[in-house]
């Protein structure tokens, strides 16, 4: 039974006891987790900004800054250090999202509007398969949580909430491997409906002339292997703020390390 069929469609807590735990349960769980990670993490980030804001300040006045003294071109030291910390930490804050945003250990979200409200691109896909294969269906995105809210288009566990892809051949798991099309277009994401190829170098030499891009890669029969261990070092939050906070303190100056183990 799929998510989003009837049997499924029940409110959380009324199920039996003894009921099997469905796919819906399961990304319940997870969007859960997810969620509450991503709070976590911003709660950590802020904390990394205080503390980057807190340091340089501290470091300031230990070299005979004072209060009154020039802080910015702008503006004058604030008379305390919490006064500083108040007023410094949004921008450092700021910076400090940004590299996480960057990261690729974070959640990523479509944050676009209503799909059904998205008005598909001028493009005849249908006519044009065989020249593009639908290789944008190949290119990695975020889903929206209307798209999770629904439960039927799927998406990557391992990397909340990017479109879910078959390792066999690298294109989104709702694509028919044999014709090319949408096994979901009804639901299909926002992305998909408001992508144009027409001016993307990846697809098209001349989109007018019908001249595809070369492929860029034959299709691996190779399964692609989920490396966790690796995903979790990429879980960089610990070292950026350790190079954010010596890094920008000292600029010219390589991070200092401890002696090797
Ligand atoms: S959007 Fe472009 S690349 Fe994607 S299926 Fe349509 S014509 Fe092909
Ligand atoms: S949901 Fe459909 S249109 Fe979107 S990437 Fe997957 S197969 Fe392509």
């Amino acid at each position: 039974m799929g998510v989003g069929d009837s049997e499924d469609a029940r409110t959380f807590g009324t199920a039996a006891p003894d009921s099997p735990v469905t796919r819906a349960d399961f990304e319940r769980a997870l969007r859960a987790i997810n969620t509450n990670n991503m709070l976590l993490r911003d709660q950590v980030l802020q904390l990394a900004a205080q503390v980057v804001v807190l340091t340089e300040e501290l470091t300031r006045r230990l070299d005979g800054v004072e209060p009154g003294q020039p802080w910015t071109p702008t503006e004058a030291t604030p008379a305390t250090i919490e006064e500083a910390l108040a007023r410094a930490t949004p921008d450092v804050l700021h910076v400090v999202r940004g590299n996480d945003a960057r990261s690729t250990s974070g959640t990523s979200f479509d944050l676009g509007g209503d799909k059904y409200d998205e008005l598909p691109a001028d493009v005849p896909c249908g006519e044009l398969l065989p020249l593009c294969h639908a290789r944008c269906c190949a290119m990695r995105f975020s889903l929206s949580t209307q798209d999770l809210d629904e439960g039927i288009i799927r998406w990557d566990y391992g990397q909340p909430y990017v479109i879910r892809q078959r390792g066999s051949d690298g294109y989104c798991v709702h694509n028919d491997p044999d014709t090319r099309f949408c096994t979901v277009r009804e639901a299909r994401p926002r992305v998909c409906r408001s992508y144009d190829c027409r001016d993307d170098a990846r697809v098209w030499l001349d989109y007018e002339a019908r001249i595809p891009a070369p492929l860029t890669s034959e299709p691996s029969e190779e399964p692609v292997t989920f490396d966790l261990l690796a995903r979790a070092r990429t879980r960089t939050t610990a070292v950026m703020v350790e190079h954010l906070g010596l890094g920008a303190t000292y600029p010219d100056q390589e991070p200092k390390r401890g002696p090797k183990p």
